[in-house]
């Protein structure tokens, strides 16, 4: 399925293209204190996630990976969302996320990321788009083996 094939809100559009071609953190953190892989094996997203966790608070986050634009602009957004914020924050934004995606809740105090909601019934799409987060969630516990959306 390509971009095309959904029909998308201009500003949805624009952000998602924006940030999969020009991802922002797209860059292996030497810093990391915290990291994990994740792979979405319906699309082939990989990604891994570093987080540079000091004094209870995201200090640089960064990530790595191959996928589809959805993925990549998730990445890009998430690791320039999580910036300055603290563990608790980044743990309420992680299910605030999965919960715009899946249809829970709006977009209520998630700034740009509330542009995801355009994914909703495309339950593909979302995977997409939620990975690098549990990816995220993983790194952030330090779990050691590779997330996948399929388990
Ligand atoms: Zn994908």
């Amino acid at each position: 399925m390509t971009m095309n094939d959904i029909e998308l809100g201009d500003l949805y559009q624009e952000l998602i293209v924006d940030h999969s071609r020009r991802p922002r953190n797209f860059r292996r953190l030497e810093s990391a204190t915290h990291q994990a892989e994740g792979f979405n094996p319906l699309c082939g997203d990989k990604v891994r996630v570093y987080v540079d966790m000091s004094n209870n608070m995201v200090r640089d986050a960064g990530f790595e990976g191959e996928g589809c634009a959805i993925s990549k602009a998730s990445a890009s957004l998430m690791t320039e969302s999580i910036k300055g914020k603290s563990m608790e924050e980044v743990e309420k934004l992680i299910s605030r996320f999965r919960d715009l995606a899946t249809g829970a809740a709006d977009g209520t105090g998630l700034g740009k990321l509330a542009v995801f909601s355009g994914l909703r019934g495309f339950p593909t799409r979302v995977k997409c788009a939620t990975l690098v987060w549990h990816t995220l969630r993983a790194a952030l516990e330090q779990t050691p083996e590779t997330v996948s959306t399929e388990l």
